[in-house]
C-alpha cells in the first residue's frame, strides 16, 4: 500500500523517514503550489480553512502518482479539526479518488495507542522496529527544526542576500537522504557545517518578532507567503513559537521528552485572559504573546487561516495584552485571495513601525 500525506512545511521529510525505516512504500505529495491550492479550493467548501483545501490539493496530485492511503493526524473539537480527515476523504470519494485514510489520533491516556496505529499500517513489523521507526521521524523532526531555527538567526545578518537560503536548502537535502539514525548523526554535522558556512554580520542591529498562530500556517512557507523570508530579508530575526518535534512531543508523545519548549509554559502564560482550551492553538498564541512581551521583543505577528476558530477567539484578545504588556502585534488572516505583494507592503508597514519605536526607547534611556 502506498501512503501519502499531507505535505505541511518539512513535515513530509519526518514522515516520510518514519514510513521508510519501517519498509512502507511512500508518495511524497508534490511540493505545495498554487496548482495544490486551485485543485484544493475547486473542491471544498469555501468556508473550510485553507489547511483543509491545501491537504486535500495535495492527495489529489498524490494520487495521480499512484498514493492508495493517506496518513493524516487527528485531533478532538472544538474546532473543525476533529472532523477534518473525514471530510477531506468524503469530498475524495465523491471525487472517485478512492483512498484509504489512516487517522493518527492523538493518545487520550497513553502513548501506547499513538504505536498501536502506527503498527496497524506495518502488518508484521516487530515493536521494537516500529518505536526505532518513530525515534527515527522525530529525530529528523528535530534535525530539520534546528536548521530552520539556525536559518530564522542568520538570515537578518547574512552578508550574501541569498545564502541562508542556499544553506537551509542543501542542510534539509543532508539530513532528508540519512536512512539510519546513524546516517543522520553524520548528516546532522554536515547540515550544521553547511549552515554554519553562512557569512554574517553579527554587529548589524536587527529587531526581534515572535510569530504565534495556528500551526499549519506557522510551519507551511507555502500558506503564509514566505514571511520568515520576507522578515528575515528586512532585518527581522524571527522567533516561531512552534516547530513540528514540539507538537509531536506535547501531542504524540504526551510530553514523555523532557527539556523540550511545551505548551505548558504557553498555556500558564495565558491566564487569566483565556482560561480554557479553544481548540487548535487559541491558548498558545495569547501565552506565548505574553512570553514574547516578557522576553524583550518588540512585536508579534499572528497568522490564522480565514475561519479559523481558535484563532479569531486569540485575536479578540490580544488586544488587551497589547495594551497589558505594551507589545505591538499584528494579525495577518491567510486564504487563497492572499497574495504575496500584499503581504509584504503589511509587513514593510509592522516592520518600519517597530523600528521607530525601538529607536524612541533607545534615545530615552541614552
Ligand atoms: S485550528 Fe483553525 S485552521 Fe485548523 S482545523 Fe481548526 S479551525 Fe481549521
Amino acid at each position: 500500500m502506498k501512503v501519502t500525506f499531507p505535505h505541511m512545511g518539512y513535515m513530509w521529510v519526518c514522515l516520510k523517514a518514519m514510513l521508510e525505516y519501517l519498509d512502507v512504500e511512500v508518495v511524497v505529495p508534490p511540493p505545495t503550489s498554487k496548482k495544490t491550492l486551485t485543485l484544493g479550493t475547486k473542491h471544498a467548501s469555501e468556508f473550510a480553512c485553507l489547511p483543509l483545501k491545501l491537504n486535500l490539493g495535495n492527495f489529489i496530485e498524490a494520487y495521480e502518482l499512484g498514493a492508495e492511503a493517506i496518513l493524516m493526524a487527528g485531533g478532538c473539537g472544538p474546532c473543525r479539526f476533529g472532523y477534518y480527515a473525514y471530510v477531506q476523504k468524503e469530498i475524495l470519494n465523491d471525487l472517485q479518488y478512492n483512498y484509504n485514510l489512516i487517522v493518527l489520533e492523538p493518545p487520550e491516556k497513553h502513548i501506547s495507542e499513538f504505536l498501536i496505529k502506527v503498527k496497524q499500517l506495518t502488518g508484521s513489523k516487530s515493536w521494537y522496529q516500529v518505536i526505532k521507526a518513530i525515534r527515527f521521524g522525530y529525530l529528523k523532526a528535530k534535525a530539520v527544526d534546528e536548521m530552520e531555527k539556525i536559518s530564522l538567526k542568520s538570515r537578518p545578518r547574512e552578508l550574501n542576500t541569498g545564502s541562508t537560503d542556499l544553506a537551509f536548502k542543501l542542510a534539509l537535502a543532508e539530513i532528508d537522504r540519512a536512512g539510519t539514525t546513524d546516517d543522520l548523526a553524520v548528516a546532522l554535522v554536515k547540515a550544521r557545517e553547511i549552515m554554519s558556512s553562512v557569512i554574517l554580520d553579527n554587529h548589524r542591529s536587527v529587531i526581534k518578532i515572535g510569530l504565534v498562530g495556528e500551526i499549519y500556517t506557522l510551519l507551511d512557507p507555502f500558506s503564509n507567503q514566505n514571511i520568515e523570508k520576507h522578515l528575515g530579508k528586512m532585518g527581522v530575526e524571527v522567533d516561531r513559537s512552534i516547530y513540528l518535534s514540539e507538537w509531536v512531543n506535547d501531542h504524540l508523545f504526551m510530553g514523555l521528552v523532557k527539556n523540550v519548549r511545551s505548551r505548558e509554559e504557553a498555556c500558564r502564560a495565558s491566564r487569566p485572559y483565556l482560561n480554557h482550551f479553544v481548540g487548535g492553538h487559541g491558548e498558545e498564541t495569547i501565552g506565548n504573546t505574553v512570553l514574547y512581551a516578557k522576553n524583550g521583543y518588540d512585536g508579534v505577528i499572528q497568522l490564522l487561516p480565514f475561519t479559523c476558530m481558535p484563532e479569531i477567539v486569540a485575536q479578540s484578545i490580544l488586544p488587551g495584552v497589547c495594551t497589558d504588556h505594551n507589545i505591538s502585534v499584528m494579525s495577518l488572516i491567510l486564504d487563497e485571495q492572499s497574495g504575496e505583494a500584499g503581504i509584504i507592503t503589511r509587513l514593510e508597514a509592522f516592520v518600519d513601525l517597530l523600528n521607530r519605536k525601538k529607536e524612541q526607547r533607545e534615545a530615552v534611556t541614552a
